[in-house]
């Protein structure tokens, strides 16, 4: 039906279509497939938090709009863990903020931040909501690849990269979707050039306590970088209720006051009960995150050995609950139709990493799988999965 003159997407948004998670998700429902595509735990978080929620709603805690900033008890404590983890102050009256998840923080950041015109620095592979966000705020994505088999962060790309149009670095350590973390000497090559070019740096952390191999180190830690960082994470991960959308920003008064400005006019608030169970939440003992941690950490060896075993080529992720294979050694070539018949072919859901670049090419046999699932759901993956064996009776 034709009713309007001209396309009703607009052209910043225009090519955006549907996120491949929901594309990938429904096919998952569709065929009956084990979903190893969209990135959610098969388990809740702890059940004395979700206790915590439903405390919270009839005890009339957040039922109303709660403070645009956030409730106070969740600030205080998002202040507490950036203190406890990474010896970071900040002032939860002015210096912490609580978003619909970090979907929101991010977009917010963006917008509140980036000029149209403005240069954003990515790199890719990179979550897919960041193309989306850029180009609504009227900015110009330039990606700086990673590139298997380590994913390491190209310092002379980057530094190659920045203009004098460039406003920002987007970071995202530990990666979605190829789970590299970077390193001190990584991140602390990447302050230098932000603070050499006067750039600000949105961080995204939402896989902070998912670190298997090294750890994870803020760069809002590292010389100038405090004053010029918008750090971003959320509960979704750490506490395994991806549904309850809720994030923060933690950064300079004057940085939260920007990203305040333009969050106030999306949501201007969300989650009210559901704050109150992240701040007793974020107060979890250490045994949380590492029990957590570990856990993962298993998960991750199970499908890395069983999808080895099959011929993927495995990456190994150092944290996040991706892993990025390569699919050569089972003699495919093209990671986005592979992952279009794997439903039909093998009753599993995987994500083809090329989504996540610019440069398609650059991903073309990569496909990522999600190992958030229990371990019984991944062995049965598996199992699927050799079905795809070269050699394997069809
Ligand atoms: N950033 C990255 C790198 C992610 O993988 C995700 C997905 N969960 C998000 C941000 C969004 O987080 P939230 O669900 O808290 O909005
Ligand atoms: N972060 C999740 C992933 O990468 C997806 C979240 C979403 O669908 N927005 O799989």
């Amino acid at each position: 039906m034709v009713w309007v003159s001209r396309p009703v997407l607009n052209r910043r948004l225009a090519g955006l279509g549907t996120t491949i998670f929901a594309e990938m998700s429904a096919r998952a429902v569709a065929t009956g497939s084990i979903n190893l595509g969209q990135g959610f735990p098969d388990t809740d978080g702890p059940e004395a938090i979700a206790a915590a929620a439903a405390d919270a709603i009839r005890q009339g805690r957040g039922n109303q709009y709660p403070p645009g900033p956030g409730v106070p008890e969740l600030r205080e404590a998002i202040a507490a863990h950036q203190q406890r983890w990474y010896g970071l102050a900040y002032d939860p009256g002015t210096e912490v903020l609580v978003t619909a998840g970090a979907t929101e923080a991010i977009a917010a950041a963006m917008l509140a931040l980036v000029e149209p015109g403005d240069e954003v620095i990515a790199f890719e592979p990179y979550y897919d909501s960041y193309a989306a966000n850029i180009a609504m705020a009227g900015g110009i994505r330039v990606p700086v690849t990673l590139r298997p088999p380590r994913f390491r962060p190209d310092t002379g790309q980057l530094a190659n990269a920045i203009t004098g149009r460039t406003r920002l670095i987007l970071l995202n350590s530990p990666h979605n979707p190829t789970g590299s973390v970077f390193t001190r000497d990584e991140l602390a090559a990447i302050a230098s050039l932000a603070v050499e070019h006067d750039l600000l740096v949105v961080a995204d952390e939402v896989y902070e306590h998912l670190v298997f191999d090294g750890e994870h180190v803020p760069i809002a830690r590292f010389p100038g970088m405090r004053e010029r960082t918008v750090s971003v994470s959320s509960a979704g991960k750490t506490f395994s209720f991806t549904g309850w959308k809720i994030g923060w920003v933690t950064a300079a008064p004057e940085l939260v006051a920007a990203v305040r400005t333009a969050k106030q006019f999306l949501t201007y608030v969300s989650g009210g009960p559901f704050q109150y169970a992240v701040a007793q939440a974020l107060a979890l003992p250490d045994g949380y995150f590492a029990a957590l941690r570990d856990d993962l950490k298993a998960k991750r060896d199970l499908l890395a050995a069983g999808l080895r075993d099959i011929g993927f080529e495995v990456y190994p992720p150092a944290g996040t609950y991706f892993i990025t294979t390569d699919i050569r050694g089972l003699g495919e070539e093209d990671g986005v139709a592979f992952c279009m018949t794997l439903p039909e072919r093998a009753g599993v859901v995987a994500i083809p990493s090329a989504v996540f670049y610019d440069d398609k090419e650059a991903a073309r046999t990569q496909v990522r799988f999600a190992f958030c699932k229990r371990p019984e759901v991944l062995t049965e993956a598996v199992g699927r999965l050799a079905r795809l064996r070269q050699g394997a009776a069809r």
